[in-house]
């Protein structure tokens, strides 16, 4: 067990980071940032933040020589960097969950040999082989890049061989997963954490609604049937058990109309689709990843109440600063600034959370506040 006092370590600067640095130090650890931008949203609220690149050694030998612990934000960290660390550190989760994770391939053959069901996919590694996994998938299909994609980035919707072949160039010709494009009834997630004794504690099943393959509203508890949800909440503890993983996990999913579920992806780190823990749960996920690297016990997951997460983009920026005013009008609304200085178009800047009775009225709530805070 890791105690307060003890220092950890945090690969990635972002605002996940940011968050696991709030609780972390609440907690009363110390937190050292490792993330080459000099403003990176958690080094500058971190005890320090090492202003270099993931695969410096020197970085690294200091990273490593003052914390006990050190987990990441993002699952591209490089291999080298995390067997470096093992060397003298816990690192959670492992190397070998996150390299499953970071290539999309690897995710889905993973899912495959596990009999976990997830979309029918075909891996491409090079143009020739675009116009038979085209005629397998069928049309319309998505290629996705395997490594390296977020929030919609790397990945094209196509309805012919050519717009295949034109989306893998762009992609610079990188292996992809072509998947079927599927015209699901909601997508849904589960976000758990697991313990250094296998204790899994999951939050509730959330309905996730994306605009543009961003995340733009998470519903908790999600508007599925509790069966629907039970299958959901026993995927996602089968994958963290099948990894023997460490730490906090999240499985996106898609729920079809016909009650299959099928696994779009897996995140082996606090997810966006889990920020509405912060206000709504007794234990929120960054808490969670505190305590599941400094092996305790992880908390409860029990939801407060009904709740709406809606993210606030660089593109609310467009004319003018939100009009914050409009959200503090209301007083279970919760406002969680990542403290970025560009608003740029598409970038995460921050996020709200509104509490209500039940899920309708809070959504209703979010969407008129969402609408407000544009000029
Ligand atoms: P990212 O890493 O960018 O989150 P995802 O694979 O999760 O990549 O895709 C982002 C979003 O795009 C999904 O949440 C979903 O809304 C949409 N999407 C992805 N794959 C499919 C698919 N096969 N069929 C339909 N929509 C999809
Ligand atoms: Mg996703």
């Amino acid at each position: 067990m890791i105690l307060p006092g003890a220092t950890l370590g945090m690969l990635g600067g972002g605002q996940l980071g940011r968050m696991f640095t709030v609780a972390a130090r609440t907690m009363g650890y110390r937190v050292i940032v490792l993330d080459p931008d000099p403003h990176s949203p958690a080094g500058r609220i971190a005890d320090r933040h090492i202003n270099a690149n993931f695969l410096d050694g020197g970085a690294l030998h200091e990273l490593s020589s003052v914390c006990v612990a050190i987990t990441t934000e993002f699952e591209n960290v490089p291999s080298d960097t995390l067997d470096i660390l093992a060397n003298t550190c816990f690192v959670r989760p492992s190397a070998n969950a996150l390299s499953m994770t970071q290539d999309r391939i690897n995710e889905k053959t993973f899912l495959q040999n596990n009999h976990i069901p997830t979309n029918r996919f075909v891996a491409v590694t090079t143009e020739n082989e675009i116009a038979s996994a085209f005629k397998l998938i069928g049309s319309p299909a998505i290629l996705k890049r395997s490594r390296l994609g977020y929030d919609g980035k790397a990945q094209w919707k196509v309805e012919s061989v050519e717009e295949a072949l034109d989306a893998f160039r762009k992609m610079d010709s990188a292996p992809c997963v072509l998947e079927e494009f599927l015209r699901y009834k909601c997508e849904i997630s589960v976000v758990l954490a697991r313990g250094v004794n296998g204790h899994i504690a999951s939050y509730p099943t959330a309905e996730n609604i994306h605009v543009n393959a961003i995340l733009d509203t998470t519903i908790v508890p999600a508007r599925v049937s509790h069966i629907i949800s039970t299958k959901a909440q026993k995927i996602a503890r089968k994958i963290a058990d099948k990894l023997n993983y460490y730490g906090v996990l999240a499985v996106e999913m898609f729920a079809m109309r016909d009650g299959r579920i099928l696994v779009n992806e897996i995140a082996p780190r606090p997810h966006n689709s889990g920020h509405y823990t912060l206000d709504a749960c007794v234990t929120n996920q960054f808490e969670q990843q505190v305590r599941t690297l400094c092996g305790l016990e992880p908390g409860e997951t029990r939801l407060l109440s009904p709740v709406v997460m809606i993210n606030i983009l660089g593109d609310d920026w467009s004319n003018a600063t939100p009009a914050w005013e409009k959200l503090f009008d209301h007083p279970n609304v919760k406002l969680h600034l990542y403290g970025k200085s560009v608003p740029r178009p598409g970038r995460k800047m921050g996020h709200f959370n509104v509490l209500d009775k039940n899920v309708t009225k809070a959504l209703k709530l979010a969407k008129t506040i969402q609408s407000k805070l544009k000029f």
